[in-house]
């Protein structure tokens, strides 16, 4: 892991447009010419490498951001979708047939959360929801057709860290494929070399970091990224999210700048949450000794990037959350909005947003307290100054240490 730097991986691909322009040029087409029939003919049965056929299979601009983002993963080959939910579902149904069986983390991207739960059940294919680092509850859930184990490397709202190396090992003894998502943590976190044996991510985050688009990449072997994209019976040629050119073109872009934001993510992220610790609040950040999976998360990640830009503050209630997030936007802060990855803090309450899809028993089961916010600690050049002015938002709508049990 330590030789490893997907950074200057990326760095040293070199793509030049047809006129000699510093950015490789956008093909426009949807379909593609060939000299001969016969040679249209063996393209269509995937024998013939580096001939175009038609832009929902592959089209130049997608195959160098993807080719980008498979050194990112240091993973053989890579695919990119329209969307990150395009790459998750794409890649669990070429793994997943009519009677298999998942396991998932139950702490999990609301929108995948609904796929496994509500979206495949009726194709019979049923997942078993679990505490993702409970080894025990893991191997007992296991049965003869399990093909999966799906979870995040840091989950999606409560910053849990994924124990990949034991996973893997799982995965390996009983023959399962470990699916892992890994948006939050580009660069910090390589799942592919802990043993991880797909690697997906919403682009629309970090790594496109400038929220104008959705997109999304599942990384892997070039034999499984060739099976999705099979005209016969590939997951992501027959359900077709692919992404358009131009798009691709612009996250490869914003890709070149990627290891420098995280560094500035992760710091800032990183200064708040110490001092709002300090401060006596309830913040949760993997980079916190306080954390419980601070340990693990160091003996994952590469050190430069740091723990991440996502923290999370407990403000106890509802109410009392609504009411920071309002005052931090009307203070220009952040901004009061999903997703994140942006060069704006980015704030939600995760039980009436994002993971709203999860039933309120199972949230509060979980973790995920009413008063919950998620932030996407931006790129701010003074966070001191950012630091003081949110601390007076803070004592404004009143949330201190209150009692509320933490869930670290
Ligand atoms: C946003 C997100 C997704 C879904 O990605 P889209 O690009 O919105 O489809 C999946 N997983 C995680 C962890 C996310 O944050």
């Amino acid at each position: 892991m330590k030789d490893f730097n997907a950074a200057n991986e990326i760095q040293d691909l070199q793509y030049f447009g047809e006129f000699g322009g510093v950015n490789p040029s956008i093909s426009d087409s949807s379909t593609y010419t060939f000299l001969s029939a016969k040679t249209m003919f063996d393209t269509f049965e995937g024998n013939t490498d580096g001939c175009y056929l038609y832009s929902r299979h592959s089209s130049p601009m997608n195959i160098y951001l993807a080719q980008a983002l498979a050194k990112l993963e240091n993973t053989e080959a890579a695919n990119v979708t329209a969307s990150g939910m395009g790459a998750i579902t794409s890649a669990l149904m070429q793994v997943c047939k009519g009677g298999d069986h998942i396991i998932s983390s139950r702490t999990i991207y609301g929108g995948t959360y609904a796929f496994l739960k509500n979206f495949l059940p009726p194709f019979h294919i049923e997942t078993t929801f679990l505490n993702i680092n409970n080894f025990e509850a893991i191997e007992a859930s296991i049965q003869p057709n399990t093909k999966v184990i799906y979870c995040e490397s840091v989950s999606n709202p409560l910053l849990e860290v994924a124990d990949i190396r034991r996973l893997s090992e799982i995965c390996k003894k009983y023959n399962l494929k470990l699916i892992v998502d890994n948006t939050f943590s580009p660069l910090s976190i390589a799942p592919a070399l802990l043993g991880a044996d797909i690697v997906i991510h919403s682009l629309t985050k970090f790594i496109n970091g400038s929220s104008d688009t959705v997109g999304g990449v599942y990384c892997s072997t070039q034999e499984f990224i060739d099976d999705t994209k099979n005209v016969n019976s590939g997951a992501c040629m027959l359900l077709g999210p692919t992404m358009d050119s131009f798009r691709s073109a612009s996250i490869l872009k914003n890709l070149r700048t990627l290891h420098i934001r995280i560094q500035q993510h992760s710091h800032n992220a990183m200064y708040l949450a110490e001092r709002f610790e300090k401060d006596g609040l309830k913040v949760a950040y993997p980079g916190l000794k306080s954390h419980r999976n601070h340990e693990l998360m160091k003996s994952m990640m590469h050190e430069e990037y740091g723990f991440g830009g996502l923290l999370t503050l407990d403000a106890g209630t509802t109410e009392k959350a609504n009411e920071l997030m309002e005052l931090m936007q009307q203070e220009n802060l952040g901004y009061l909005a999903v997703s994140l990855g942006f060069y704006k803090t980015l704030f939600s309450c995760s039980g009436s947003s994002t993971s709203s899809e999860i039933p309120e028993e199972e949230r509060a089961e979980m973790g995920i307290s009413d008063g919950l916010i998620r932030f996407s600690i931006g790129l701010d050049h003074d966070i001191h100054r950012t630091y003081e002015k949110m601390k007076e938002c803070i004592h404004k709508v009143g949330i201190l240490n209150h009692e509320t049990i933490s869930i670290f």
